[in-house]
């Protein structure tokens, strides 16, 4: 096992009616700045749900964060904390809306360009506390210290991580989720698995507890997933994805192991140039990247073969075939198509996203630094 460091202090409270106690968690004297997004929270009732609690609080609000959250929308939010004071950040929504205030937090307390958070990888020094009430579970933002951000105007998507930015809590409710339609369901599914595959299905590093873990994770995610799309009020298949969604990527299953990331930074360059949602893109990249990178993946997709999907019979070479070609029908199976043509994507794209990706010094990805730029090009080529 590999050194770590392992430290995940946000507080979760999980479950029906939580988010009635939220008022416990923030300060009463804290200025508030709600976050949300394009109006769901408003549609479902969670936005009354929180005011209501929050009554007696002083609470300012602002909506309209996008999906991959924009740089130029939350800058706005940033002059509005400066503003008004605000010393405590509220997110309520989907991992954009968490992600975004994360940055918001960061930025507002950030001397110099908030664009070098992202771009430069610029030290975070302070940043204002928040909390999250997730309605979308996915990404796992609601229990980590990272954020992925658009600038819309040169189309660059990138994140930035910082333990300063961890939720001071997180309210996990799984019945706010129940207005989610099936699409996001997918796509989150997708997420979470995707998350637990690129800190799985890397090389083995003696590490059996963690290895254990993830492959418990993918094999709730395969039962529980389809229960949740087939009866989206079915609170106990709600509760276990969501709860997936979340153990996914809240640091435990990483620790002391190699991670490979390659599927999602590629994802993130065909949702800056095509708009596809995060979770389709890694549906379209991780496959590819598998199958690329078979060799030195060897022996932990021979064990994800046997342990998550029950593959023993056959060579080496048809075990790894038939558990790749089982991620993929699994993807598919939850609505999610694996193929670029799916999304209309043009074969251009590809030696697009490779110059992209080589401009930006990303030449060096996966666990063992062996992607680059023609290797990218090689993954996205087996997803046409
Ligand atoms: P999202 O972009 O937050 O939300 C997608 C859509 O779902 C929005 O239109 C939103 O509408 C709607 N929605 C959210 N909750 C709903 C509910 N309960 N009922 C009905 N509609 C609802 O989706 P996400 O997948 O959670 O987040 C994706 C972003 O997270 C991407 O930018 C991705 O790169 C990033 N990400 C971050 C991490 C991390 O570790 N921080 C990891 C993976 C991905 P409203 O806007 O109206 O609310
Ligand atoms: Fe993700």
């Amino acid at each position: 096992m590999n050194n770590f460091t392992f430290y995940n202090p946000v507080k979760i409270l999980f479950g029906k009616g939580q988010i009635a106690r939220l008022a416990a968690e923030i300060p009463v004297t804290a200025r508030i700045l709600l976050t949300y997004g394009g109006g769901s929270i408003k549609a479902n009732g969670v936005y009354d749900q929180v005011k209501a609690a929050l009554a007696g609080h002083t609470v300012f609000e602002f909506g309209g964060i996008e999906p991959n959250p924009h740089l130029e929308t939350l800058l706005k939010a940033v002059a509005v904390v400066r503003a008004e004071n605000i010393d405590f950040l509220l997110a309520v929504g989907g991992g954009s809306v968490a992600d975004g205030t994360k940055f918001i937090a960061a930025a507002a307390r950030f001397a110099g360009d908030p664009w070098d958070i992202l771009a430069k990888q610029a030290p975070i020094t302070a940043a204002v506390p928040l909390g999250t009430v997730l309605t979308l579970p996915a990404t796992g933002s609601e229990m980590n210290g990272t954020a992925v951000v658009t600038r819309a105007a040169t189309q660059e998507k990138l994140y930035f991580g910082s333990p300063l930015v961890m939720p001071v809590f997180s309210v996990l409710d799984p019945e706010t989720t129940f207005s989610l339609p099936p699409k996001q369901i997918g796509n989150g599914i997708v997420d979470a698995f995707t998350h637990v595959a690129e800190q799985y299905l890397t090389y083995p590093v003696g590490a059996p507890l963690q290895d254990r873990m993830a492959e418990a994770i993918l094999k709730t995610l395969i039962e529980e997933g389809p229960k949740t799309l087939a009866d989206p009020t079915d609170y106990a298949a709600r509760a276990n994805f969501m709860w997936c969604a979340t153990m996914a990527l809240n640091g435990l299953i990483g620790a002391g192991v190699p991670h490979d990331w390659a599927t999602h930074t590629i994802g993130h360059e065909l949702t800056a140039l095509h708009g596809i949602d995060h979770g389709r893109t890694l549906a379209i990249v991780l496959p590819s990247v598998l199958a690329l990178k078979r060799d030195s993946k060897r022996a932990k997709l021979l064990q994800y073969a046997e342990r998550v999907w029950g593959i023993t019979a056959g060579t080496e070479a048809e075990r790894i075939d038939a558990a790749i070609g089982r991620t993929r029908a699994f993807f598919e199976s939850v609505g999610v198509p694996t193929r670029l043509g799916d999304y209309g994507v043009p074969t251009e794209t590809i030696p697009l996203i490779v110059e992209r990706l080589e401009n930006r010094g990303a030449v060096a990805l996966g666990e063992h630094g062996d992607i680059d730029p023609a290797a990218v090009g090689k993954v996205l080529a087996l997803s046409v």
